[in-house]
This record gives C-alpha cells, structure tokens and sequence, in this order.
C-alpha cells in the first residue's frame, strides 16, 4: 500500500552537466560522458532506495532533456540546424531540433542506462519515455505536416524503445505528457490514441504522467494565470480512464487540481502528486501524508501511488534528496494512519 516513486528525472551532479538548468550542457564528451552518466545514475538509485522509496528510476541522468533524449536517437531528425519554437502553446521559447524526413530509431535509446539500472537493484524499476503528444509540441516539423500524423510515427518508435526496455527487466514504463494539460482536445481526439500504439503489446505495467511542467518560472508564471480551480484534467482523464494504460501520474499538492478529478480515474493506479517541484520548501511527512488523506477520500487505497508532481531536474541536489526522504516518511506515516482506516473500497 502507497508505494511511492518520483515522476522521471533527477538533479545532475555539477561533474556531469550544468545544473539547476532544463537543458544543462555536458561538463564532459566521449566515453568520459558515458562513465559519468553511469556513475550519476547509480548515485541516484543508491539515493532512492536509501530514502525508502519502492520503486526506483534512472534520474534520467543520461538525457539532456526528456525529449530531446529520444528524439538523439532518430533518423530523421536534424540535430545541427535547431530553431527557436514556443511551445506547450507558446509558454516558452525551445531551442529544438527539426523533421526533415521520415522517422526511424537508429537503434536503441536507453538500453544503456535502463540495462544498468536493472543489475543494480532489486526494486521496481520505473522507465520514462516521452509521450507522443509532448514529442510533436517539442520538435519542429519540416516534413509530416501534420501534427497527429506524426505524432503516429512517434508513437511506432517509443513502441519499439519501449518493447526492448520491458525485454531489458524494466517494471514499469511511463510516458510523460505534460502537453495534455496544454492540448486537451488534441488528446482527446488523438493524443490517448497515439499512447496506446506506444504502449501496444507490453505486458509491464504502463503509465502516463500528466502534469503542470518542472519548477521553472515560465511553468511558475503560465500557472499564476490558469485561476483557482484547474479543471484541465477533467477533458482529459475520461478518455484515459477508457484507455489501457494501467496508471496516471497527476499533481495535487500545492496545486489548483480539484481532487475530486482523481475519481475520473476509475480503475487507474494513480500516482498522486504529494511533492511540490516548484518550491525548495522541504515537505513534513504529516504535509505528505496529509494529501494522501485527500486522495483517500476519492480513490480506494490500493490504487494510491504517492509521487512527486513533476520531474525534480531543475532543483539542487540537496533539496531533491530531502524531499525524496519527505516522500517516503509521508507515505510511511499514512501507512500508519490509514492502514486498517475505512478508506473507500
Ligand atoms: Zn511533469
């Protein structure tokens, strides 16, 4: 009962990249870079499993962003020219590689890191992959011309990645889709659609995480302007609820999210938001375990992921790992507080 792990990524160590920073340069190059992608993420899963959590993940110390990290390992894709983009509707400017011709995996993405992860623990493991939808508001297209007919070809690629990472012990694999709260009608009408294909024939467990983006002050800003009741997932969860993904990562802590949205989510896992991302602010773990007395008033107890709200990429160190410990002392103090408590069945 609540077993707890993070949304994807975590900090990188000031040997490996820039910190603090969403698309931080590498310190290093070659198999150097390589060494110390490794040693980052083996830091990070011995920092995992001492803060208690139960399932654990790579940090993604191995990409420069969540996206672009796939996005390194298709053809198709011209990395030397980048442009300027807003996206997630404009929120921000993205320096971001360009379509130019069909796409293709080289090969495999992450077999390297996610191959290392699993000979180095015994815990769940949890692998991201960037969902569909995100990838197209996050790339520019000079070819497809059409933002759901490549988001379909994305989607066969992620399917293929994500078939060989279940081959490699992965647990659980989760698609990141911070744009459905940006694109509520294109989910709807093709979004969850393009999901199913990335996530068609596994037989791990399959998530979605859906979220209000990291802590950086555009995300700060957009948020400021969205008003006191969030209903975003509200157009959003009942097609996912109709979808054959297993489990939803939303944010609730310290967000507008009316929690009674998690009800949409019948028969869903759902990875509740308790850590705030946005905020350097430490959560107690009576603050923890408190949201998730909020979730147990709309979800049965069984289906309760306590998570952080979004990646914690952009944060120090220091503070990702106290609030790793946050989330795991939270969780063990609802454990306590809601054991045998008459949570909805
Ligand atoms: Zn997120």
């Amino acid at each position: 009962m609540f077993e707890t792990a993070i949304a994807g990524s975590l900090p990188k160590p000031s040997w490996l990249s820039e910190t603090e920073k969403l698309w931080p340069q590498w310190r290093l190059a070659g198999p150097e870079l390589q060494q110390a992608k490794a040693d980052a993420t083996l830091l990070w899963i011995k920092a995992q499993e001492d803060a208690g959590l139960d399932i654990v993940g790579d940090g993604e110390q191995s990409r420069q962003h969540f996206v672009h990290g796939f996005l390194e390992q298709v053809d198709g894709i011209d990395f030397e020219n980048k442009v300027t983009m807003g996206i997630r509707n404009n929120r921000y400017d993205a320096l971001v590689p360009q379509v130019v011709a069909e796409l293709r995996l080289k090969g495999r993405v992450h077999a390297f890191e996610a191959q290392l992860a699993r000979a180095h623990t015994e815990k769940k493991l949890k692998f991201t992959l960037p969902g569909p939808l995100t990838i197209v508001d996050t790339v520019a297209d000079r070819f497809y011309g059409d933002k759901r007919k490549m988001a379909f070809a994305f989607a066969e690629l992620l399917n293929q990645e994500a078939l060989a990472l279940q081959a490699d012990g992965v647990d659980i694999i989760q698609f990141d889709e911070p744009g459905f709260n940006v694109y509520m009608q294109d989910a709807v009408d093709w979004g969850v659609q393009a999901l199913e294909i990335a996530a068609r024939g596994l037989t791990c467990t399959t998530a979605v995480h859906i979220c209000y983006g990291y802590g950086i002050k555009a995300n700060t800003d957009w948020k400021e302007t969205l008003g006191q009741e969030w209903r975003q997932y509200a157009e959003v969860f009942p097609a996912l609820a109709a979808s054959s993904i297993q489990q939803v990562s939303l944010e609730c802590y310290h967000s507008h999210v009316p929690p009674d949205l998690m009800a949409l989510l019948k028969n869903k896992d759902v990875m509740v938001g308790v850590i705030d991302v946005s905020s350097d602010v430490i959560e107690t773990p009576e603050q923890v375990a408190d949201t998730i007395g909020v979730a147990l008033q709309h979800l049965p107890r069984n289906r309760i992921f306590p998570c952080t709200n979004c990646g914690l990429a952009p944060m120090s160190r220091e503070v990702a790992v106290k609030k790793l410990q946050a989330l795991a002392q939270g969780a063990a103090l609802a454990r306590q507080r809601y054991g045998d408590a008459g949570a909805k069945a």
